[in-house]
Formats: structure tokens, sequence, C-alpha cells
């Protein structure tokens, strides 16, 4: 009796139809680099959705505190507004942000508009422009579509391989399991261009583009304490992008350098988001103290497993 083949997931069907269709490829308006279309708006906008329940059980769940979450999707939308002088039709996804109930220090989006930060790397943050940096950053992969860079990329080397394999109806496991595009790696050129798209909606949103080099350096003393930071597995490289931070504030920034314009936002942060986010979950609290062990636990399982989702 021949054997069915039906989809285990979204994502396998996508990259089936994705691979049978052989789109072309297209300019992208965000970042000006053309493109090869592995999947079409309404594929990354279905994935985002499907995978987004999935990623965040995962992570223990969103913070109970409704005023935290507004704060992040605030801050967020405000982004995200900038992104339609790049492109209009971007404002229309889908966009949600989504502060995750977890000591895990990471930040992670899904194709269509789906952003997640921990409220461990938010605890780490001194200012709202920080916060924006990573908000930012993960918009930006969005709208530089890297996820389907990604595709793209591996459809060219195992087009065939990865045909037959679906065909025979073995289970996609990797790249392909859901929550796992969200923790998949992303290249150095793509943590730039993220770094980069992020400083130019901060800046256009008013926020001063030096809480990426800030929030940056933060994460680069986290990773070197104990256990290191999940962060660091899938936003790799920070020294190099430091670096790249401090040339654009140089160059391309540089006007927004001690310009009262493009604010910190250090008070409004403190009032807002971090007094409250503190009083929620108090350090040195004995189920605090377990969690952060667990989160070490955490980071060097997922730190572990980086390599099996590339
Ligand atoms: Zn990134």
């Amino acid at each position: 009796m021949p054997r069915v083949w039906l989809p285990s997931s979204l994502s396998t069907l996508f990259v089936l139809l994705a691979a049978l269709v052989l789109p072309a490829c297209s300019t992208n308006p965000t970042t000006g680099r053309s493109q090869f279309n592995a999947m079409s708006r309404e594929e990354e906008i279905a994935l985002g959705t499907q995978a987004k329940p999935e990623l965040i059980k995962e992570y223990g769940g969103e913070v109970a505190r409704a005023d935290l979450r507004a704060y992040i999707t605030e801050v967020g939308m405000r982004l995200v507004a900038t992104t339609a002088e790049d492109d209009p039709s971007l404002t229309s996804l889908p966009w949600e942000f989504t502060l995750l109930d977890s000591p895990v220090i990471n930040a992670f989006a899904l194709p269509g508009g789906k952003v997640f930060m921990s409220r461990g790397l938010a605890s780490k943050m001194t200012n709202e422009a920080q916060l924006a940096a990573v908000l930012g950053h993960e918009v930006g992969h969005v709208t530089a579509r890297h996820v389907n860079d990604r595709f793209a990329r591996q459809m060219g080397s195992q087009l065939g391989i990865g045909i037959v394999s679906i065909f025979l109806g073995a289970d996609l496991s990797g790249a392909q399991n859901l929550v796992g595009i969200a923790l998949m790696s992303y290249d150095r050129e793509q943590e730039l261009e993220s770094d980069a798209l992020g400083m130019r909606y901060m800046a256009r949103a008013g926020y001063n583009p030096l809480g990426t080099k800030q929030v940056m350096e933060i994460l680069a003393r986290e990773a070197g304490g104990r256990g290191g930071s999940e962060i660091m597995s899938t936003h790799p490289l920070p020294e190099s992008r430091v670096k790249r931070a401090q040339q654009l504030l140089e160059s391309e920034y540089s006007f927004t350098q001690g310009n009262p314009q493009y604010k910190l936002g250090e008070q409004e942060f403190q009032a807002r988001f971090l007094s409250k986010l503190a009083a929620a979950y108090p350090e040195g609290r004995p189920e605090n103290v377990r969690e952060q062990m667990l989160a070490t636990a955490v980071v060097g399982c997922v730190a572990g497993c980086q390599d099996c989702l590339r």
C-alpha cells in the first residue's frame, strides 16, 4: 500500500510548497537587498501565529501583570510605526510583543511580526532606549525577513535531499521545528543588519541609539558570568556588534548624540517598568533563587542544542 504523506506541521507544508512553486526574487524595501522568496508573507504570518502559543508555553507563559506587558507593547509599536517609512505594508502585519515569565535572558522573533522578550533580559536593562534596542533588533529580523533567507539558503543547498525526505514522510526536526525557528541562531551579517535596523527605528521614534551599544555591553557582561546567557546562542558575536554600533553612532547617527530630542528614558523606564518588575519578582525570594538556578541549567541545555537547530 503506498505511503500517504501528510504535513506534520505548517512549516513542513510551506517548505514543500515553496520548493515546488520556486517563487521569484524581489527587493526588500527595508534592506534594499534582493531576496529569494522561500516564504510568502501569508506563510510567514501563519507560521508566527501558529508557533507563538508553543513558544510562550516553552518559556513558562506571559508575565501576569498587564501594565508591564502593555509597556513592552507600547515601546514595540512605537518602533513598528516607523517601519512604514521603508515599506508602508509592514505596519499591517499582526505585530505582537510578548513579555515572557522567564528568568532566562533572551529575546527572539517569529516571522510575520511576533516578538518575544524574557523578563530576565528586561530586568538587566537600565533605560527605555535599551528596551527599544532589543525590540527594534527583533523587529529588524522580521522586516529583513531573515527566517525566509535561512530557508532560502537551506533550499538552495539541500533542495533534493530535503524534498525527498519530506515525501518519505520523515519528520522534520531541528530548524523546521516551529519553536526551533525562533531559537535558531542568525549569522553575523543578519545580526549586524538587525542591529542597524533597530538603530534606524529607534532614531526615528526619538530614542537615543546609544541604547543598542549599552544593551550589547550589558549582555557581554552577563555572558561572562556564571553559565553564560542564552541570548548569546541565538544572537552571537557581541564584540563585533558593539564595535559596529559604535561606528554607526559616530557616523550615521552622530546627529543623535548629545541631542536631547533622542532620549534614553531612564526615569520613565524605572518608574513605569523596572520598579514594578522588581516588586513582582524580588531577588532573593526562595522561589526566585531556585528559578535562577534553573535558568542557568536551561541556558546550558539550549546553548548545547544550538548546533542541532542550525
Ligand atoms: Zn538577532
